[in-house]
């Protein structure tokens, strides 16, 4: 496991889209190693090594690890993510400490692998479908099921057509409750059908269930899936605070 290490970073580009989530791609001053699914630190102000860490909030990587750059999408929320905001143009220095979290994939190879991710928690999962679409990893199957609140909001849907070409058993579903733009693929309209889902993947062979988003949807998914007796060791969750 890496240790965690301070570097600093530029931001090189940036992304917005509706109700100002942002899309950022940092390159950081040195390479850096993280596996998919952990998250890093990230300070807006300069941190000097004789003083504490600065303030700092922490996001989940949102592209294949051993590259130039990192890409975060961030969904302002409150004074620190809105600081980021109004803060953040390309070329602002930020610093990040990483990497971070337990969130594994590795442990679910050859397996029925299904996916539940809330708005902004589909990076870890960009992180390890990227990876995959890379590697010659093998799973039984994998399932995404994505619930945005906007269609504005489904921002990797390239990523998604271009993983049913490259990896094998890829499946996904969208699931969104306000349509504004038309999309180049079928969606649902609504929230995720937490039952529905849990009802619909139970019957695969051992399915092991990977959750992130906010805190509220991951509650309801481990109470239904705890419910049906899925044991707790293929339940893994990011819950965002
Ligand atoms: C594992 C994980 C991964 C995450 N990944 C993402 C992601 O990819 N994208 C994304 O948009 N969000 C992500 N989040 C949520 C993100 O880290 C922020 O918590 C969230 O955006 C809240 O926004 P805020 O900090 O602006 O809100 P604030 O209201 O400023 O703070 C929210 C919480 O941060 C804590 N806090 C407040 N002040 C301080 C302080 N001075 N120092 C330290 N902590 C303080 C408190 O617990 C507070 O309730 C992730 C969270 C977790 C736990």
């Amino acid at each position: 496991m890496s240790v965690p290490r301070k570097v600093k970073a530029v931001v090189a580009d940036l992304k917005k889209y509706r109700d100002d989530v942002t899309l950022y791609r940092l390159k950081p001053e040195l390479p850096v190693k993280f596996r998919p699914g952990q998250f890093l630190h990230l300070a807006l102000d300069n941190y000097d090594p004789s003083y504490n860490w600065p303030e700092s909030r922490v996001f989940s990587m949102a592209d294949a690890p051993n590259k130039e750059f990192i890409d975060i999408l961030v969904s302002p929320k409150g004074n620190f993510t809105n600081r980021m905001i109004s803060e953040i143009s390309i070329g602002r220095q930020v610093w990040l400490k990483l990497p971070y979290g337990t969130f594994n994939f590795r442990g679910s190879a050859g397996k029925d692998v299904v996916l539940i991710a809330g708005g902004t928690g589909i990076s870890p999962f960009i992180s390890f479908l990227e990876d995959l679409a890379e590697s010659t990893d093998e799973y039984r199957s994998i399932s995404l099921f994505y619930g945005v609140r906007n269609s504005d909001l489904i921002i990797f849907e390239e990523n998604f057509k271009r993983y049913v070409q490259e990896i094998n058993s890829f499946q996904y579903k969208v699931y969104c409750e306000k349509i504004n733009n038309k999309l180049s693929f079928s969606i649902e309209q609504g929230i995720l059908p937490i039952k529905g889902l849990v009802d619909q993947t139970i019957s695969f062979t051992n399915p092991v269930y990977y959750l992130s988003g906010p805190k509220s949807m991951i509650e309801c998914f481990e109470k239904e899936l705890k419910d049906k007796a899925i044991p707790e060791e293929r339940i893994f969750y990011d819950k965002w605070e």
